[in-house]
C-alpha cells in the first residue's frame, strides 16, 4: 500500500499563500481588526455579530496559528480561578472584565461548539485536548458570522482619516504594492513586542519578556540539566520574601525553567535570588526519622547524588534540600516567552469599551495592551474578554 505523503513545507507555504491570494478584501468596511490571533478573532466574532462589516488583517499565513501553540498545542483556553488580582493590572483588568468573567468565556466557547474539561490547578482544556479545536470552532463562527479573514496582509501603518482610518497593509504574496483599507474603527489586536503600535502615536510601556526561564548562577545547572523537580520556589529581594510558588521546576544549562520559574518571571529582577525546597511536602525532622543511609528514596536519585557530592555526604545534602539558593541574572530563552509585558498604556484606555481616550474610534485587546497573568489559562482568558469587549464597542460604534 503507497503511504500518503504530507506536503513539504514549501508546497505548504505556496498553497496557504496562494489560498490567501484568493480573498478579497474591499477597500472600505465597519471595523477593520488588525491582527487575527486569540483576541482578534473574537473581537472579529462580536463585532460582526453584532451587525458590522468586519475585515480581520493578518500578518501569518492564517488567522488564529498562535493559539496552536498554547498549552503545549493542547491549549489551556482558561481558569476556573480567573481574578484581576493575578494580574499586574488588576484594576483595569477589574474594570474590563466585569462580574462573569469565567462565565462570559466559557459561554462563549459553547456557543462555537467546544467541549472542554478542567485539569488540576483550575485549568481548562478542550475536551479533545487540541488547541487546533479551539481555533477551528473561532474560525468557522467566524466566517459563519461574515468576517472577511485576509491572512498574508501585514499592517504597516494606522492613520486617522476623514470618518475613521486608513489602514495601510503589504500583502505577503504581492509586496510591490501597498494597500489601503478605509475602515470606520480600528481595534488593534497585534499581541505583544510588536512596534505597529508605537507607530499610532499612543503612550506605551517598554515590552519585557515574561513568563520565561531565568538564567540563573548557583549549583549544579549543568550537572543537572534536564532534570525536572517538584518544590516549592521562594523569590528573595534583599533578604526578604517577594512571593513563593509551589511546583515543577526544570534545571538548565543556563538557569531554571518550569511553570513555577515562568510565573516568577514576572516579578523577578536582576540580582534576586531564588531558593529552592526539594522536599516542599517533608520537614528536615521527618526525614531524618525515616533512618536513611542515602536521599536516593527522597529524591531523583540523579540529584541526590548530585546534591551528596556537592555537599560531601547524604546529611549535608540534606539540609542543603531545603534552600538550593541560585542568584538571578535575568530573562533567559527570551524568544520562548509565553508573554510580553509591555505595549499601549492602558491609562490612556476606556476600561468599558477598550477605546483609546485621545483617537476616538480606536479600540485594542489582548496582549497588544500592557496586560499580562501567570501560566494557567490566565493570558487566554483575557485575550477571549478583551476581544469580547473591544468588538461589542467597535460594533456599537458603527452603528451610531
Ligand atoms: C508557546 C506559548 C504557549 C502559550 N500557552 C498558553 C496557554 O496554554 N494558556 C494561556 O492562557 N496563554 C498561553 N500563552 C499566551 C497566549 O498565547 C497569549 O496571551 C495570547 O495568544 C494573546 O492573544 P492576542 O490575540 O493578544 O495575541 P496573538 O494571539 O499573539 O495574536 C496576534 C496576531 O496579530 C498578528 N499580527 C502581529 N502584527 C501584525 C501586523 N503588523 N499586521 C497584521 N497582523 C499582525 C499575528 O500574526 C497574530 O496572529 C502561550 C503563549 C506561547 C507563546
Amino acid at each position: 500500500m503507497r503511504k500518503e505523503r504530507r506536503p513539504s513545507r514549501t508546497r505548504e507555504h505556496a498553497r496557504l499563500l496562494e489560498a490567501a491570494s484568493r480573498i478579497r478584501v474591499p477597500e472600505a468596511t465597519d471595523v477593520c481588526i488588525v491582527g487575527g490571533g486569540a483576541a482578534g478573532l473574537v473581537a472579529a466574532i462580536v463585532a460582526a455579530e453584532n451587525g458590522s462589516r468586519v475585515v480581520t488583517l493578518d500578518a501569518d499565513l492564517e488567522c488564529g496559528r498562535t493559539i496552536l501553540a498554547t498549552g503545549n498545542g493542547r491549549c489551556n483556553f482558561t481558569n476556573v480561578g480567573l481574578d484581576s488580582a493575578r494580574y499586574n493590572q488588576p484594576e483595569f483588568v477589574r474594570n474590563v472584565v466585569g462580574q462573569s468573567w469565567l462565565g462570559d468565556v466559557l459561554a462563549f466557547f459553547h456557543d462555537c461548539g467546544l467541549a472542554w474539561e478542567e485539569e488540576a490547578e483550575g485549568r481548562v482544556y478542550p475536551l479533545s485536548r487540541q488547541a487546533a479545536s479551539v481555533r477551528s470552532v473561532l474560525l468557522g463562527r467566524a466566517t459563519r458570522a461574515g468576517v472577511i479573514l485576509a491572512p498574508a496582509r501585514s499592517v504597516r501603518s494606522v492613520r486617522q482619516a476623514d470618518g475613521g482610518f486608513e489602514v495601510a497593509y503589504e500583502e505577503a504574496f504581492d509586496a510591490q504594492t501597498r494597500r489601503v483599507l478605509q475602515s470606520r474603527t480600528v481595534v488593534m489586536a497585534v499581541g505583544g513586542g510588536t512596534d505597529l503600535c508605537e507607530n499610532i502615536g499612543l503612550p506605551m510601556t517598554p515590552y519585557l519578556p515574561v513568563l520565561c526561564p531565568l538564567g540563573c548562577e548557583g549549583p549544579l545547572l549543568a550537572e543537572l540539566d534536564g532534570r525536572r523537580v517538584r518544590v516549592e520556589a521562594r523569590l528573595i529581594r534583599a533578604g526578604v520574601e517577594v512571593l513563593s510558588e509551589r511546583g515543577e521546576v526544570l534545571f538548565r544549562r543556563y538557569g531554571l525553567s518550569g511553570i513555577v520559574v515562568f510565573n516568577l518571571s514576572r516579578y523577578a529582577r536582576p540580582g534576586d535570588e531564588l531558593v529552592l525546597d526539594l522536599l516542599p511536602t517533608m520537614k528536615l525532622a521527618e526525614a531524618h526519622e525515616l533512618g536513611l543511609h542515602t536521599l536516593d528514596g527522597l529524591l531523583d536519585p540523579v540529584i541526590a547524588q548530585a546534591l551528596t557530592k556537592l555537599e560531601g555526604s547524604w546529611e549535608g545534602a540534606l539540609t542543603r534540600t531545603k534552600a538550593l539558593t541560585y542568584r538571578i541574572i535575568g530573562p533567559a530563552d527570551t524568544a520562548h516567552a509565553q508573554v510580553s509585558r509591555g505595549g499601549l498604556d492602558v491609562r490612556t484606555f476606556n476600561p468599558a469599551t477598550l477605546e483609546a481616550q485621545s483617537k476616538p474610534g480606536l479600540f485594542a485587546c489582548g496582549e497588544a495592551l500592557d496586560v499580562d497573568g501567570p501560566c494557567g489559562g490566565f493570558n487566554l482568558a483575557w485575550a477571549w474578554k478583551s476581544g469580547m469587549v473591544a468588538g461589542a464597542a467597535a460594533a456599537k460604534e458603527t452603528s451610531r
